[in-house]
This record gives C-alpha cells, sequence and structure tokens, in this order.
C-alpha cells in the first residue's frame, strides 16, 4: 500500500511529523504516513496552479476520455481498493465494494455531464453567451467514514470542470484515496491531482492558501466552522458538507415487516457512520410496539466483527475517539433514564465495536436525541401528534435530510414538506444520486454537492454580450 504524498505527478514523503494509520478492528498500525511540512504545501499549491495555466484549455472529450480511464482501472482494481478501505475503515468487505461501486456510477454520470453555454436573447435583439469557467487550484478535504466515494464526490467534478485539485484525506483514513489519487495520476497530467497528506493544520494551511480558489470540505460542523473563519477576505468559494441529525418520522400506516428492515439499514448503514442516516426515529403509538420488536430482532441478529470476514455483517466504529464520544453518549442518556430496548451481546475489547443499541424513553435534554452520535445507536421516540413532532425535528440546530415512511404518498409528502433540512426523502434515506443536489441546511453545510449546482459550483460565470 502506498503511503506517500503524490504532487506534480510524483509520490513524495512528507517531511512533517509522522502519524500511523490504524485498524479500527484489532487496533493494529497498518501504515506510517508522514505530514506534509509547510515549504511542500505550497510546493504542491505551486504544482496545481502552474498545472492549471494549461489544463484549463483541455477539451472535455480528453476530459471524458481520461475519467474512464480511471474509471476502467477502478473497475479493475475493485478488489485491492476495496480491502483497503476495510483495513482502514472497518467497514465489511461487501459495503466497501459497495463503496467502489457507487465510485464508478458517479464517474460515470459526471463524465457525460456537459458543462453548459447559456445564449440568451433581450428583447431588443442583444444576444449574450453565459459560459462556466473552471475556478482554478481546489481545495479538498475528506473526512473518515466513507474515505474512497467522498474523494471522489470532491475530485471528479473539479476534474470535469477543468479545475486543478489538491486533496487531503482524514490522516485516519489516508490510504484509499493515495491509491485513488494514485490511478487518477496514470490517465491525468502531472499536478492536475494531488494529494497531501496530515491532520487538521495541514488542512487549515492549505484551505487559507491564497492561490486556493475553492475550498470543498466534507466533515464536522465544527471544523466547517473553523474553515469558513479562515477564509474571511481571501473571496474564495466554499461549499460545505457537515453533520446532520436526519429524523425519520414512522406513520401508523406502514408495512411493518419490510418498513423495520429497511430503517434499521439506513440507520445503522456504515455503522450509523454516514452522515445522512437516520440518527432520530419517531414511531406512531399505534405501530410503536411491534415496530421496535422488529427492528430489536434484526439489531440482535448482527454479527459484529472484522470487515475482513466473511459472516461480519457490522464493522468497528472508526477510530478511538469517535468510540468514546458514542459510549459516552449512551452512558450518559442511560444515567438519565432512557432505555435499551434490544439485547446488545458482549462483544470483543480488541477493537472499536460497540453493538448496535436501540434507545427508548429519550427526551430532548438528552445529547442522545439532539446531537449528531455518529455511531450504532439509536435513539427512538414514540409519539400520537405528528404536529408536534415535526415542530420537535425542526427545532434542531441542523438540517442535512430527513424522512417520512407511510403508504400514502400524499401524506408523507404534506409532512416532507413542512420539514426543514436540504434533502427529504420518502420511505427510504440517505440513497443519495449525482443527478439531484444534495446540502444541509442551518449548521448543516453550505453550497450544494451533486446535481447541476453541484457541479456548477467549481465553475465561476463569464457572461459575453455580444453586439453588432
Ligand atoms: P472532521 O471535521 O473532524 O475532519 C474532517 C477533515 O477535516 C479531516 O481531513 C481533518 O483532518 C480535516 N481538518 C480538521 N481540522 C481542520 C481545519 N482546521 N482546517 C482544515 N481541515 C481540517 O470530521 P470527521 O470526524 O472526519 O468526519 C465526521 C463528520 O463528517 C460528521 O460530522 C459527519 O456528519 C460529517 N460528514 C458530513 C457529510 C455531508 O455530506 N454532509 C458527509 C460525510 C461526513
Amino acid at each position: 500500500m502506498n503511503n506517500k504524498m503524490i504532487f506534480n505527478g510524483q509520490k513524495i514523503t512528507g517531511n512533517g511529523q509522522a502519524f500511523e494509520v490504524i485498524n479500527p478492528a484489532n487496533c493494529t498500525v497498518i501504515s506510517n504516513c508522514n505530514e506534509a511540512d509547510h515549504k511542500q504545501i505550497e510546493e504542491c499549491v505551486k504544482a496545481a496552479n502552474d498545472a492549471f495555466q494549461k489544463w484549463k484549455h483541455i477539451d472535455d472529450k480528453c476530459v471524458r476520455h481520461s475519467l474512464e480511464q480511471v474509471a476502467k482501472d477502478i473497475a479493475e482494481e475493485k478488489n485491492d481498493i476495496a480491502k483497503i478501505i476495510t483495513l482502514e475503515q472497518g467497514k465489511p468487505l461487501q459495503l466497501a465494494l459497495l463503496e467502489v461501486d457507487l465510485a464508478l456510477y458517479w464517474i460515470e454520470t459526471i463524465k457525460n455531464y456537459d458543462i453548459p453555454v447559456d445564449h440568451i436573447e433581450d428583447p431588443m435583439g442583444k444576444k449574450m453567451e453565459v459560459h462556466n469557467k473552471p475556478l482554478g487550484v481546489v481545495a479538498s478535504i475528506t473526512p473518515w467514514n466513507w474515505p474512497f466515494v467522498i474523494a471522489i464526490w470532491h475530485i471528479i467534478p473539479a476534474l470535469k470542470t477543468k479545475n486543478c485539485i489538491i486533496n487531503k484525506p482524514s490522516e485516519f483514513t489516508p490510504l484509499s484515496t493515495i491509491k485513488l489519487v494514485e490511478i487518477i495520476n496514470r490517465h491525468f497530467p502531472s499536478g492536475v491531482c494531488n494529494l497531501i497528506l496530515g491532520k487538521g493544520e495541514v488542512g487549515r494551511a492549505l484551505t487559507e492558501h491564497p492561490q486556493v480558489q475553492k475550498i470543498t470540505f466534507t466533515g464536522s460542523t465544527k471544523t466547517g466552522i473553523s474553515i469558513l473563519n479562515g477564509t474571511v477576505g481571501q473571496f474564495k468559494k466554499v461549499v460545505l458538507e457537515l453533520g446532520g441529525n436526519d429524523a425519520a418520522i414512522i406513520l401508523d400506516d406502514v408495512n411493518i415487516e419490510s418498513v423495520a428492515e429497511k430503517v434499521f439499514q439506513s440507520a445503522f448503514f456504515n455503522a450509523g457512520q454516514t452522515c445522512a442516516c437516520i440518527k432520530r426515529l419517531y414511531i406512531h403509538e399505534k405501530v410503536y410496539d411491534p415496530f421496535v420488536s422488529k427492528l430489536s430482532e434484526l439489531a440482535d441478529k448482527q454479527k459484529v466483527g472484522d470487515g475482513m470476514e466473511s459472516q461480519t455483517t457490522f464493522g468497528p466504529v472508526q477510530n478511538e475517539i469517535q468510540y468514546l464520544k458514542v459510549k459516552n453518549i449512551l452512558k450518559k442518556a442511560i444515567t438519565n433514564g432512557a432505555k435499551v430496548l434490544n439485547n446488545p451481546q458482549k462483544i470483543s475489547d480488541s477493537g472499536y465495536f460497540i453493538f448496535p443499541t436501540l434507545v427508548g424513553e429519550v427526551n430532548e435534554n438528552m445529547e442522545i436525541l439532539t446531537e449528531e452520535q455518529f455511531g450504532p445507536i439509536l435513539p427512538i421516540v414514540k409519539y400520537s401528534d405528528v404536529g408536534e413532532v415535526i415542530k420537535d425535528i425542526n427545532r434542531s440546530e441542523y438540517g442535512l435530510g430527513g424522512s417520512v415512511w407511510s403508504s400514502n404518498i400524499d401524506k408523507a409528502k404534506t409532512i416532507a414538506d413542512q420539514l426543514e433540512c436540504g434533502t427529504v426523502w420518502i420511505n427510504s434515506h440517505a440513497d443519495v444520486s449525482p443527478l439531484a443536489e444534495f446540502g444541509g441546511w442551518k449548521t448543516s453545510g453550505i453550497g450544494y454537492a451533486f446535481g447541476k449546482s453541484g457541479l456548477l459550483a467549481y465553475t465561476k460565470k463569464q457572461a459575453i454580450h455580444i453586439s453588432n
């Protein structure tokens, strides 16, 4: 596994501090990396900026062709990539394979977009054209939960729109992104797609660099605020995809068996470490008991363990900080009167394992309901009045996603319309698409990823007014 940075087409060892990459399933070191020092960050930005002077004129056909080659290599090396993801992130191998498939679907979709030129004629007959031009050097900062596909979400639209990019992956999961950037560099000119390694301070130096024209960040709200503060006075474009505390509302007319299964998957996907997975569940009192009973049955049959083992359905929490945070939130909720609704099994403490846990009798004073727990614990609330539930949900400082589950689509749509968040799903949750805008409201983010707006967020407009 390559553990080096890649810039200007070269593999480079960082001159900064060393750090270890840990397998969360057994706490062993799988790789030693080195952070970039200040001089290397400068060199990397210069390389990207120099490459941009030529790359911005590239023909779209060449970009499509190069993206096709990247997709071909990723497909051929899918098994190796998935193994790296599982080793560094912890998710079961099947889920890591799905992450690579999702990445391929994203490349395929974005590759075929046409960057539009709008032709306009005003009532007096004057003609105008509005072009979408690349921005320059893009800084991309990615988190540890979906390291491969989130890097794809940042890098592919940037390349498609003829920008040059520098990614800094999470220090917890850099290896699959290094593999990705290595593949991209086989098919794109040197300096177009780069990667530097490091922790928060390297991310800060990169995002605050005056030659960086755009920041695309996916991570916590706390870091998002810090990045935004660092851009004051710099006029950079910033897209922040941040934390969430997504609610799901189960109406009284659902098919309990099938809906409970889908809700379970949407809440515990990737051991609950997905920005837009269900993080609080509101169930109508008429169906509460059988619904919780089905969810408990599903939780209790999970095989929690090392993602490399074929019988594992549920991996560890990715790192020690997150593991302790999730355990602490659960402990505090129980101390304050919350009740565990299923029968979590005792599991090995050789890794950061937490058995999927359903928690009832929770209230608005508990962190487990109001904060993003980002782990395999799900607070559940019994309700009778959906109007009150909507008010409770909307009181959250987060506004990433939400969902309504019902066999009556019109009724579900009326409720969906009242939820204050960027994406609402009806009868599903967390199934994002490259074709629809995705962005958080309130403290869940600024700007959009995906869809036409997400792609054009990597461009600036130039209006050309043509008179005879
Ligand atoms: P994090 O904010 O701790 O770290 C994310 C990245 O930011 C890492 O690469 C880190 O090194 C870097 N970083 C830290 N401090 C920095 C600074 N001052 N300047 C620049 N970069 C800095 O987040 P995390 O713990 O890796 O990821 C989990 C969080 O990400 C959760 O809150 C989750 O909801 C969120 N997330 C959001 C989305 C979304 O699309 N909205 C998707 C995935 C994850």
